[in-house]
């Protein structure tokens, strides 16, 4: 872990270095930076190539070395913006309507163990949340979903997260959660024709780095929530102490 963090830390270092660069320097340092990023990563049964255009990792290359999203920009750019990319992404589902859901409510049908059904959807209890159902509560959720590649033959295999909030008992898309953005290794686009085991690693691995990012927040949570707990107790006790001298002056 430490070698793997290590090398992280000299990737960000020449990526720093890389902004103050430009040019085929600049190029260098950030093609410096990803082959660091994946050696991070480490041996895989799925395909961890860099972008020649971002030096981002992607699993899928154009016939000019690209990522999807530099590829996309470029067809964009020689169609003069406009340019009909569909996007297949599922939608989250958001379930019964708001007042269905408050019929339901009203009607007392199956109030706490939906909520607690729905929870657990998205939160490993006390590991990657709070223990029970709280109102308000943000988690980064993985999704995956398939669309063309911009150009030739190939069907993608997209990996993404979406943001979620646990509003009035279900989970609601959000723009954004208190964790901020995700950090991330695992490449996030695939040829949809990889070998099926690859592919389940690579989402299994992805779903690991969401679920590590999930596990940070709460843990920064759950210590602030328990250093609050220990400041009111402490508060309490100095106040029955106040209390208790001032009965003795009495
Ligand atoms: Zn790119």
């Amino acid at each position: 872990m430490a070698a793997r963090d290590d090398l992280l830390e000299k990737a960000e270092a020449l990526d720093d270095e890389a902004l103050g660069a430009s040019g085929a320097k600049q190029d260098e340092l950030r093609k410096r930076a990803a082959g660091l990023r994946v050696q991070a990563l480490g041996e895989k049964p799925y395909p961890v190539l860099v972008c020649s255009a971002c030096f981002s990792r992607t699993g899928w290359l154009d016939e000019n070395g690209v990522c999807e999203t530099d590829a996309m920009r470029r067809l964009q750019d020689s169609s003069g913006g406009w340019v009909d990319i569909r996007d297949d992404r599922p939608r989250y589902e958001d379930g019964p309507s708001p007042v269905g859901r408050r019929v339901a409510r009203a009607l007392g049908l199956g109030r706490g163990r939906d909520r607690a059904r729905e929870w657990l959807m998205w939160i490993a209890p006390g590991e990657t949340g709070p223990v029970d159902p709280e109102e308000g509560w943000e988690t980064e959720a993985p999704l995956s979903f398939e669309r063309p590649a911009p150009s030739g033959p190939h069907l993608l295999v997209h990996f993404d997260t979406r943001s979620l909030r646990f509003e009035d008992g279900a989970w609601r898309p959000a723009d954004t959660t208190r964790g901020g953005k995700l950090r991330r290794l695992v490449p996030r686009e695939f040829p949809a024709s990889l070998a099926t085991d690859a592919l389940a690693e690579a989402w299994s691995d992805f779903k690991e780095e969401v679920a590590a990012h999930n596990r940070a927040v709460w843990a920064a949570e759950a210590e602030r929530r328990e250093a609050d707990a220990a400041a009111e107790e402490e508060r309490r006790h100095a106040r029955e102490l106040e209390s208790g001298t001032s009965e003795l002056l009495r």
